[in-house]
């Protein structure tokens, strides 16, 4: 295109929320020279800048801290570095040969990376996504948009609020929606248990005595121009609503947060291969998704529980994109790789693939609640890793260093839960 700048980059991080940041400044510790985040909000950091409870960096600095300390204590590091961080720049394009099209203050620019990494994060599952009958009223906001409302325009978003899913957003909303004077009548989940972590259940709930109604839903939203009423009934064990268990709730708000989704239509556009299952790249041990250069890592690969864990991954992504560089694209491309399997009771595995002789990080979710339980990474005969958990949940993400590497000749590398 006639007047198009086009400029190197070593490593091109698209999204500079903390695991943008994180994988930057990581990259640049590993002798990546030309390090790139690209940001499309006018601020670095991510959604933790609307997050202004605390309780985030407890793995990672045993402190307290709020999503801005947080983010801030990622976005000096990688300035520190000389990480060239562009805000209000967003990418557009993505192709497998690691170009990029960004628009930004500069107007439209085309970078060409020796690698790339995917941290652009998640969005939010709306209500179109769960389908729920009624008119279509003002009053009606994800937990997120709330929670921008809230936290970062200063405006109140309604009085009297009924939450829809149990999600972590959702519980910290119905905390912070207490805490600013609107009465939250109840939070309301499908499932037999909470979507969010326990913590968040005791600290945003119990603590405010805000009613969690389990195997629950929303059959109806009314109202004409603003939420008036909204019905919700029993669920039985096939999710269905049961007749005859109907409630009606006077409300004028209704708080979705019923999920979150990878946010990956660059990588699509790569055309990257996407899991079914974490709805992210599939990746390897490294972190490279299937087009060799191009990394991913936080909510982009898969929704995290902890931030904390988010910082950790990518950092990895980060330190395999500078040893990418290093090595060259046909290095790396010759490697085998030994496909992981999910066992009975496992949602998911991150990464999807083991190099032979490598030592990884296995990150996993279970599918259902379950009490004393082992979990072991097993190659052939040879386990990997093993650990016991005394309780083990969908909303708690669980992470294993393997103790020693997948021998060369293994086939499958299995992850199985057996009772304790
Ligand atoms: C609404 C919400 C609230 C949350 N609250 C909590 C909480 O209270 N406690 C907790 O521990 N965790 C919370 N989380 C989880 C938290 O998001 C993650 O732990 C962490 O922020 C994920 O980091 P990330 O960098 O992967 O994603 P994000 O923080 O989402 O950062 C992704 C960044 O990529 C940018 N981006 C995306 N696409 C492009 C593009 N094409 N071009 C340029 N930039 C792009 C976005 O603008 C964003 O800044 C919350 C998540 C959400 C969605």
């Amino acid at each position: 295109m006639r007047g198009e700048k086009i400029f190197r980059a070593d490593v091109a991080v698209i999204g500079g929320g903390p695991a943008g940041l994180a994988a930057a400044a990581a990259a640049r510790a590993a002798g990546a020279e030309r390090v790139l985040v690209l940001e499309r909000e006018p601020l670095a950091g991510g959604i933790l800048n609307q997050c202004i409870h605390d309780g985030f960096g407890l793995v990672r600095f045993g402190e307290a801290l709020t999503g801005p300390e947080y983010a801030g204590r990622f976005l000096r590091a990688a300035e520190e570095r000389g990480v060239d961080i562009r805000t209000r720049t967003m990418t557009l394009e993505l192709t497998a040969e690691r170009r990029l099209r960004t628009l930004g203050p500069r107007g439209y620019e085309t970078a060409e990376a020796g690698a790339v990494i995917l941290a652009m994060g998640c969005r939010e599952r709306t209500r179109g996504a769960i389908q729920i009958p009624g008119a279509r009223p003002a009053g009606v906001f994800t937990a997120g948009v709330a929670q921008y409302y809230l936290n970062r325009q200063n405006m109140m978003i309604g009085r009297r609020a009924l939450i829809v899913g149990s999600g972590d957003v959702g519980l910290i909303m119905a905390r912070r929606l207490t805490l600013e004077g609107a009465r939250v009548l109840a939070v309301v989940e499908k499932l037999p248990y909470a979507g969010g972590l326990a913590r968040n259940v005791v600290q945003c709930l119990e603590d405010y005595d805000i009613p969690l109604l389990l195997n629950h839903t929303v059959t109806r939203i009314e109202g004409e121009r603003r939420v008036e009423r909204v019905t919700v009934a029993r669920v039985d064990e096939a999710g269905r609503a049961v007749p005859g268990t109907e409630r009606v709730w006077a409300c004028d708000t209704v708080v979705l947060s019923v999920g979150l989704i990878p946010e990956n239509e660059l990588a699509l556009q790569a055309g990257a291969e996407i899991s079914p299952l974490t709805g992210g790249a599939v990746v390897n041990g490294d972190l490279q998704t299937s087009i060799p250069g191009v990394f991913a890592c936080g909510n982009a690969l898969h929704v995290h529980d902890l931030v904390d864990h988010v910082s950790a991954e990518a950092e990895t992504a980060g330190q395999s994109a500078a040893a990418f560089i290093r090595a060259g694209t046909a290095a790396r491309a010759e490697d085998r790789l030994i496909p992981i399997r999910p066992g009975a009771g496992v949602r998911y595995v991150v990464p999807f693939f083991l190099r032979p002789g490598a030592r990884s990080l296995i990150s996993l979710r279970v599918k259902e609640p379950m009490s004393r339980r082992r979990i072991e990474v097993r190659a052939g005969g040879r386990v990997l890793a093993a650990r016991k958990f005394p309780r083990l949940t969908p909303a708690e993400m669980v992470r294993l260093t393997l103790r020693e590497p997948a021998p060369p000749e293994t086939e499958t590398v299995e992850v199985m839960i057996s009772d304790d």
